[in-house]
């Protein structure tokens, strides 16, 4: 069985940029897996109120496991950090803990956040940090040729213009999700303490319309094979299909 890791600072950040992926990849028959590193029990929480940290953690972890049972994540690693306190975390201990996990699951393609974080907020730039270097030495551990090929997700240069942020590695691929849009949407509505942000990010999902979730879902191709591929292109204009597990 082929098998997939997505490597994130908070739960909901596998269900905004790789919700249709993880579902497709699910339908498809592979093995999906997602490091969520902290707990996310910190910032707004809707219609919620919480005692405490703890609770809103706690509560949230029961968001990401639904999300994770509507997308098709079958392996779900919780390693509990204080939301927003990833930085602070020593980078060794983060990676070493990354890099335990991938070579306990042994997946065939990981995906984690571009080295900006895509949103620059400071977890997902500790994670994406830590999982470098973590795919780095896990690669010793993989037979020569069978390295893990390595994805940070990407959200193309005019979307990321129209969404305010700062300019970010060109995506190399795109995954046709258009079947799995309600999947997200649904995984999304889950995650119902980041109303907020999926308001922001998802307008009108939070009220069962999905019409602003897009059919498509993007990636930049960072390592293959054990070898690094040069990121430092332009976006090109039609971006390929992307077959994850090709390595393309
Ligand atoms: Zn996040």
């Amino acid at each position: 069985m082929k098998k997939l890791l997505f490597v994130y600072a908070h739960p909901d950040d596998e269900t905004f940029g790789n919700g249709g992926t993880i579902a497709k990849y699910h339908k498809l028959g592979v093995e999906v897996s997602l490091i969520s590193a902290t707990s996310g029990c910190k910032g707004k929480s809707g219609e919620y109120t919480f005692q405490s940290k703890e609770q809103l953690a706690a509560h949230r972890e029961g968001e990401l496991r639904k999300a994770c049972d509507i997308l098709g994540v079958s392996n779900l690693i919780l390693y509990r950090y204080l939301d927003g306190g990833l930085k602070d975390v020593d980078p060794n201990e983060l990676s070493e803990r990354v890099y335990q996990s991938i070579v306990d699951i042994k997946p065939d393609v990981i995906v984690t956040f571009p080295p900006d974080g895509i949103t620059a907020h400071p977890d997902h730039i500790a994670i994406s940090l830590a999982t470098d270097k973590a795919v780095l030495r896990a690669e010793q551990e993989y037979s020569a040729g069978e390295e893990p090929t390595y994805y940070y997700a990407a959200i193309p240069k005019a979307v990321r213009q129209a969404m305010g942020l700062a300019e970010g590695l060109a995506p190399t691929g795109r995954i046709d999700m258009t079947e799995y849009r309600h999947l997200k949407a649904e995984a999304l509505r889950q995650h119902r303490t980041q109303v907020y942000s999926v308001d922001r990010g998802y307008p009108g999902v939070m009220q069962g319309d999905d019409s602003s979730i897009g059919s498509e879902e993007y990636y930049t191709l960072v390592r293959k094979k054990g070898q690094p591929v040069d990121v430092t292109g332009e976006e090109v204009a039609v971006l390929p299909y992307l077959e994850l597990f090709n390595g393309q």
